[in-house]
This record gives structure tokens, C-alpha cells and sequence, in this order.
């Protein structure tokens, strides 16, 4: 495959690992960025993550890209796509949340948006943390619909293949309820459990005292609040269905601790546990 001009739209820690990764796979490839922030852009001319850069969408049409890649907050999608309209290029995007956006994105852009999603990342936001080898091994889930365009998701499957992922195909609704649930619920629980411990600080600070377990189980509470604030707002519905689903878990907990129910409490342990040990990698 052929990959000499691409444009990433925010240039993050996702956006500049995937930059730093095409660079790797295709050495001769052409790099635009754009940010809002002028300061991201410095540094990934620095770090040497693109070639130039803009701070204006509208200046990918002079750069004349064969892909443009999306990967700002997931809720700024939809005015660069308003900005991006007619352009003559396949348009893929690294957005958490596809459903309805992929649907609404293709509306506006056409059957060459491909919409896709890398699990792969961490709490770490900003140019200066990108990696290279951020995707090899992991996990890429693409979310054509069904009028996207054959050529457009073949290029596109094709170059996260040479990026070293793993391709898997999803519905994109589908894949809104899977990972609110796998994802979004643990972001959304990591942030609601520093929240309680906010208020548990009641005249002294408990943040002084966490061990291990704290720090593992809340490390992604350390994720970006912009990013996540739009993930939550844009997959809603599914969500507040892992939420609400989340808070009967507890409450049966609170209930068998509350009623000295040792053995239907040992239960639920066991079972979280075995469940938890199944995990697998990637
Ligand atoms: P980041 O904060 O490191 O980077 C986002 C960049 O987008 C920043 O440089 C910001 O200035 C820029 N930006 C914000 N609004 C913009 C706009 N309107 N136009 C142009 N640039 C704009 O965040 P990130 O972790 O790189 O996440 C980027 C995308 O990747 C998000 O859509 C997120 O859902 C997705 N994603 C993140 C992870 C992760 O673990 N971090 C994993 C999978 C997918």
C-alpha cells in the first residue's frame, strides 16, 4: 500500500503515537497536524511527530492528504467533519465512542469515513507521551456500516495490520455498549471513587494513606477530564445503563455485608474473582 500524505487532527497522545508509528512503518510519509493548541503543535515538530502544522482545519485541503486521521476529543468530531466536507481523501478517526458519531461523521464526509477505534492507550494525554509502539499488539476495532466505502476500509484495515494491531470488525453500535461497559464504566467508577474519597476527608486527608490497591485501581482517574467528559456525554445511553447496572452490584454488596450473609457473600467474591482471573491479554 501507498501512504505518502496524512493529516492528524489533533495532535495528542493518540494522534502522535499513531504519527510516530506510520513514520516507523512507512519512512517517506509526509506529516500535518493540526491543534487548537499551539503549543502541542511546537512540540511535535520538536519531537519530530510531523512535518508542519496549522492551526487550522481548513489548511488539510492545501496539504492535500491521502488519509486524514481524527483524534481530538470525540465531541469536536463533528464541526472538523462540518469543516473537512467534499475533501478528496479516506478519513478514518481514534475516537472512544463510534455509534451514532460514525453514522452522523459518515452523513457529512461520505462512504470513504471509516470509523476506528485503538484499544490501546493509557491516563497519559499530550504530544510528549506518544509512542511508537503504542499499537502494536493491541486490539483495533474498524466500524464500517453498510455503506462505507470497500477500498476505503481496505486501506485502512491494512495500514493498522502493518501497525502491528489486531483487526477486528464491529458493529458500531455494538461497540458502544461493549466498551461503555468495559471501558466508560471503569473510567466512570475510578472517577466517582476519588470523589468519595473527597468527601471522606472529612477535617484530615485520606489521600495521604492509600497503598497499592488504591493507586492500581484509580490509576485511570488520572485520564484527561476533557477527553472523558466527552465519552460520557457521547455514549450516553450506554453508560447510564452500565451505571445503573454498577450501582445494583454494590448494593447487593452493601446488602449481604449489611446482613452478616457470609456465605452468599463469600460467593460473590469467589465469583468476581474467577471472572476477574479470566482476563486475558491484549
Ligand atoms: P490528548 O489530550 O493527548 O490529545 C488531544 C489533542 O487534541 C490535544 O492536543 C488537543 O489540544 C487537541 N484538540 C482538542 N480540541 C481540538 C480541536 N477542536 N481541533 C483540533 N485539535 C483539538 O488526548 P488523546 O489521549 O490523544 O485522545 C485523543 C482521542 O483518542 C480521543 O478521541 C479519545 O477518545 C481517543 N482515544 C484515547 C485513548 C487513550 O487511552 N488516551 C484510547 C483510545 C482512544
Amino acid at each position: 500500500m501507498r501512504l505518502e500524505r496524512i493529516a492528524i487532527v489533533g495532535v495528542g497522545f493518540m494522534g502522535g503515537s499513531f504519527a510516530l508509528a506510520v513514520r516507523e512503518e512507512f519512512p517517506s510519509v509526509r506529516v500535518f497536524g493540526v491543534d487548537i493548541n499551539p503549543d502541542a503543535l511546537k512540540k511535535a515538530r520538536e519531537l519530530k511527530v510531523i512535518d508542519e502544522g496549522s492551526l487550522s482545519v481548513e489548511d488539510i485541503r492545501k496539504f492535500g492528504p491521502d488519509l486524514v486521521v481524527l483524534a481530538s476529543p470525540v465531541r469536536t468530531f463533528t464541526d472538523i467533519a462540518q469543516r473537512l466536507k467534499g475533501l478528496d481523501a479516506v478519513i478514518t478517526d481514534l475516537g472512544s465512542v463510534k455509534g451514532a458519531l460514525v453514522y452522523r461523521l459518515e452523513g457529512m464526509l461520505g462512504s470513504r469515513f471509516v470509523g476506528g477505534h485503538p484499544i490501546a492507550g493509557t491516563e497519559k494525554s499530550g504530544v510528549e507521551h506518544s509512542r511508537a509502539d503504542l499499537y502494536k499488539g493491541k486490539r483495533f476495532i474498524l466500524t464500517p456500516t453498510p455503506n462505507t466505502d470497500t477500498q476505503a476500509k481496505q486501506m485502512v484495515r491494512e495500514l493498522w495490520l502493518r501497525l502491528g494491531s489486531l483487526v477486528e470488525e464491529m458493529d458500531p453500535y455494538l461497540h458502544d455498549y461493549i466498551f461503555g461497559a468495559v471501558s466508560h464504566l471503569p473510567h466512570a467508577v475510578a472517577f466517582a471513587l476519588i470523589d468519595a474519597l473527597i468527601k471522606l476527608s472529612d477535617g484530615f486527608d485520606l489521600f495521604k494513606y492509600p497503598g497499592a490497591g488504591f493507586k492500581d485501581f484509580t490509576r485511570i482517574a488520572g485520564s484527561d477530564p476533557v477527553m472523558w467528559r466527552d465519552i460520557f456525554l457521547e455514549n450516553k445511553e450506554n453508560i447510564l445503563k452500565s451505571i445503573d447496572v454498577y450501582i445494583q452490584s454494590l448494593e447487593e454488596l452493601r446488602r449481604l455485608i449489611e446482613e452478616d450473609r457470609v456465605q452468599e457473600l463469600t460467593l460473590y467474591l469467589k465469583e468476581a474473582r474467577d471472572n476477574r482471573n479470566r482476563l486475558e491479554s491484549p
